[in-house]
């Protein structure tokens, strides 16, 4: 039974167990945990049939103290205002955690986008551009892809965004169609950084990649990808789920097999394997690295008990609710953070924005090798603090760093008004 966590409270518990380690006032901390700013707002989109649809909308702008706000619009049936604005506080600390001039941001439509064709998507998602046309832009609020959106949304936002401008502005958001304006690597970019998360982690634990067995939660975009990339460095990948459950075989699937089968079906579940398992008993596998790729609360107390990986990385956001964090804490797991873990996402969102600014467009290998040194460098500097400053773990020690960069930010900045 999953827990009913509230995603704002469990962000706001992490960021109250690392200011611990910080000098903050109250003040200071409570401003940390806020946004900034919360827009909600009602689109009604003729449906197909000439009905009127009424969705409710957020945006998020969780922080400005680094650079404009930055981050993706989910289209699921759970967005709520409490997710949006954790979502975007996430976001906010992830940016700066690796480094990258963004504050953060975040954007949902509570829907579910299977019900709806493709025509009424693309008049849901101009109706949602066009409302929150007067707070984006390349140095306001970027949006990017998150949950069931993705190049095809963010070209229709891009072009809402334009069209109602009367300008060319590729950078307004990121995540677009090579031939939109976007980035080689950037559907890649999320598991690329849980693939050299991990082999970071292996590296520092002194564990073989060859030969590991990784479990993995969730099967769509960074999911998937993280484990074709563990795959061809070695790893063994024994489990993978969707909402259709999840398939097991102990000799390793073919990750690339499996997403063919789920792009041709809909889901991994009846692919051919050993056995099929349930999402509860693939998370609590014994295996040498579990990975959940899905949405927020997928480990609760009572499955991180029973949890027997030895590595757990976050490719989701907030897929550990604080109670488990501290239970795996107890038990030694090393659990490397999603703002670590999946920050490929919003690095190669970085790397699609300057490239919009400069009109110039890299190739992959330079995307790639870039963002390569950005994890390898927030890796050193986590495991620096984790290490140099006694932290009692790996997120204590991401949250240390990436609050005390968004503090000397906002102070440098000044007060105003
Ligand atoms: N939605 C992604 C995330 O949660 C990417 C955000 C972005 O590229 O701005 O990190």
């Amino acid at each position: 039974m999953t827990e009913t966590v509230n995603p704002f409270e469990s962000f706001r518990t992490q960021l109250d167990e690392a200011a611990g380690f910080l000098d903050l006032s109250d003040g200071e901390l409570e401003r940390l945990k806020q946004p900034e700013r919360m827009l909600e707002t009602t689109l009604s989109v003729e449906r197909d049939d000439g009905s009127l649809t009424t969705l409710t909308a957020f945006r998020s702008q969780f922080n400005g103290d680094r650079g404009p706000y930055k981050g993706g619009i989910r289209y699921h049936p759970n967005v709520s205002r409490d997710e949006v604005k954790a979502l975007s506080g996430w976001m906010a600390y992830k940016c700066a955690l690796v480094d990258v001039p963004f504050g953060g941001g975040k954007g949902g439509i509570v829907i579910d986008p299977h019900d709806y064709s493709e025509t009424e998507l693309e008049s849901i998602t101009r109706a949602f551009a066009t409302e929150l046309r007067p707070l984006v832009g390349p140095d306001r609020d970027i949006p990017a892809p998150d949950v069931n959106t993705g190049q095809r949304e963010m070209n229709w936002f891009k072009d809402t965004y334009e069209q109602l401008e009367d300008v060319t502005a590729p950078g307004v958001v990121t995540g677009k169609s090579l031939d939109a304006g976007g980035s080689e690597g950037r559907v890649e970019a999320t598991g690329r950084s849980v693939m050299l998360t991990a082999r970071e982690a292996f590296d520092y634990l002194d564990i073989e990649m060859d030969g590991a067995s990784v479990a993995v939660q969730g099967y769509g975009n960074a999911g998937a990808i993280a484990a074709k990339l563990l795959e061809d460095r070695g790893a063994n990948i024994v489990s993978v789920s969707d909402s259709s459950g999840a398939i097991y075989d102990p000799n390793g699937l073919d990750a690339d097999a499996v997403s063919d089968h789920k792009t041709e079906t809909g889901c991994v579940a009846d692919y051919p394997s050993t056995k099929e398992l349930t999402n509860e008993e693939l998370l609590t596998l014994d295996v040498d690295l579990l990975i959940p790729a899905a949405l927020e609360n997928a480990i609760d107390e009572e499955t991180a008990e029973e949890l027997a990986a030895d590595i757990v990385i976050e490719a989701a956001n907030g897929p550990l609710t604080p109670a488990a964090d501290d239970v795996l804490a107890d038990r030694d797991v090393y659990v490397l953070p999603d703002i670590l873990a999946n920050a490929g996402g919003v690095t190669v969102s970085y790397f699609e924005w300057v490239q919009n600014r400069q009109r110039f467009h890299w190739t992959e290998e330079r995307v790639n090798n870039e963002l390569e040194a950005v994890i390898e460098n927030a890796f050193a500097a986590l495991i620096n603090a984790y290490e140099d400053r006694d932290l009692p773990t790996l997120r204590t020690a991401a949250y240390v760093i990436a609050i005390q960069r968004v503090l000397d930010a906002a102070e440098k900045n000044g007060r105003f008004p």
